[in-house]
This record gives structure tokens, C-alpha cells and sequence, in this order.
């Protein structure tokens, strides 16, 4: 079965995978029957607010790769939307001239804050996808920030023409799932934390397997472990192959 992979992080220099560590990166990928892979940046390299210019040096990073790696490699545009408006559009102006997708958010903002207006304007205006982290983090209180599974239905709500891939399905939950449910502009993702059985299952139920994508979230986890929560899964080899591989595909273009 052939896989794409929405969600990576094939550079991740804390971690001591640096520029020529990821090529054994992605060859594990190709080993495993993964044919594509979405990549979102060292994104939290510089902390959880990064500047213009390291901004601008996560997403070199992601071209150096995409070159490195042609037909392969999709690369998404990682924001700090704090910045601002001029930063913002400056750098997405910036990615796709390097032929990124999509755009990545991370922790530097609430999905739910005002700075998010010119970004989600600019992903409608190029059609870029956007990729949001997500947690549930009520109890953990750093929701000023960190953006929970209510806050990307809000802003799907907002901006139903924008495509949004919710990450982390672990990490969102049964509450995640139900609070995207109304918004058929969100997809989930599979990444975060450990497989937990039962749960691809009742996400499949309740939003059909076609807004479901696989992803990893390597180095953070493993491809082996990612793969097998959608493969050891009790789905039918259909909706199996739709979120590891034909839903990806279709969102992105791919051929
Ligand atoms: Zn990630």
C-alpha cells in the first residue's frame, strides 16, 4: 500500500538531525512505502515566537529539502502570524515562489486571535492548506497559545473556503473529532502521542474516512508506530487506503 505522509518533521536540529542526517530520514520513508512526504519545518527550534529571519531559515531548510528531494517533497510555509501582516505576507509571498502548499501553524498564537486574519486571507487567495497544531490543553492552561480542537472549529467556521488539517488526532481526541465534526473544510491528522485503540475508529465513524490523512509527526514519533495505527486498525482496507494514501493525494494534487 502506498503512503503519503502529511506530517513531518524530516530536520529537526535539536534532535541532532541536521541537513545530512535527513537523507537516512527519508530513505526509512521510502523503505516503508511512504511516496510523499508533506514537510512543516523545524518549527519550534527557536522557541514558540520566532523572528523574521528565523522564520525565514526553517523554511530555507524546507526548500533545501524539497530541492534535494524533487517529486517527493511538498513543503508547507511555517508563520509566525505575532509578526504581522507585512511578515506574513512577505514570507508566504517568499514560500511560494519555492513551491510550498500550504502554510504550517504551531504555538506562537491562539487559531482563535485576530492575527490570523491575514494569514487564513492569504491561504484563500493561493489556496494554500493549512496545517494547525492542536491539543487538548484546557487543563494544562496554555490555551493563550496553544490552540485546542473548539478554537480550529472556530476558525473554520470563519474561513469555510480555507482547507484545514487539524494535527494530531491523539492528542485532540473524541472531543477534537466532535468539535470539528460541523466543519467539512477541516481534516484530522493522525499523528500525536501513542495510538490509542478505538479512536481512528470512532473519528472514521463520525467524519467518514475521507477527512482523515495519515501522518507521522517523525522524528517526534515513529513511522513504524504511525503506520501501524491506521494498518492494525479495525477499518477495511478502503478507508485504510484512503487515509494513508488517496485523500492526501487528492488534497494536495498529487498525480
Ligand atoms: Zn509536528
Amino acid at each position: 500500500m502506498r503512503i503519503i505522509d502529511v506530517h513531518t518533521h524530516p530536520l529537526m536540529h535539536e534532535g541532532g538531525i541536521g541537513r545530512p542526517e535527513s537523507a537516512a530520514l527519508l530513505a526509512r520513508a521510502r523503505s516503508l512505502g511512504i511516496r510523499h512526504v508533506v514537510v512543516l519545518g523545524d518549527v519550534l527550534v527557536h522557541g514558540r515566537s520566532p523572528t523574521a529571519a528565523q522564520v525565514r531559515a526553517i523554511n530555507d531548510d524546507t526548500a533545501w529539502l524539497a530541492r534535494k528531494h524533487p517529486g517527493f517533497v511538498t513543503g508547507f510555509c511555517y508563520l509566525n502570524p505575532t509578526l504581522g501582516k507585512t511578515a506574513v505576507r512577505r514570507e508566504v509571498e517568499r514560500c511560494l515562489e519555492l513551491g510550498f502548499r500550504g502554510i504550517k501553524l504551531e504555538i506562537a498564537n491562539n487559531a482563535r486571535d485576530a492575527c490570523m486574519q491575514p494569514v487564513m486571507a492569504l491561504a484563500e487567495q493561493h489556496r494554500l492548506i493549512v496545517l494547525q497544531h492542536a491539543w487538548s490543553m484546557t487543563k494544562i492552561r496554555q490555551r493563550r497559545f496553544h490552540t485546542d480542537p473548539e478554537d480550529v472549529a472556530t476558525l473554520a467556521d470563519r474561513y469555510p473556503r480555507v482547507r484545514i488539517i487539524m494535527a494530531h488526532l491523539t492528542g485532540c481526541g473524541v472531543r477534537g473529532v466532535l468539535a470539528v465534526k460541523p466543519h467539512a473544510n477541516v481534516w484530522v491528522d493522525t499523528s500525536g502521542a501513542a495510538p490509542e485503540a478505538g479512536l481512528l475508529e470512532f473519528a472514521v465513524e463520525q467524519l467518514g474516512a475521507k477527512r482523515i490523512l495519515y501522518g507521522s509527526d517523525v522524528p517526534v514519533r515513529d513511522f513504524r508506530v504511525a503506520i501501524a495505527r491506521v494498518k492494525g486498525s479495525a477499518l477495511r482496507a478502503p478507508a485504510q487506503r484512503a487515509i494513508l494514501h488517496d485523500n492526501a493525494r487528492d488534497l494536495l494534487g498529487l498525480p
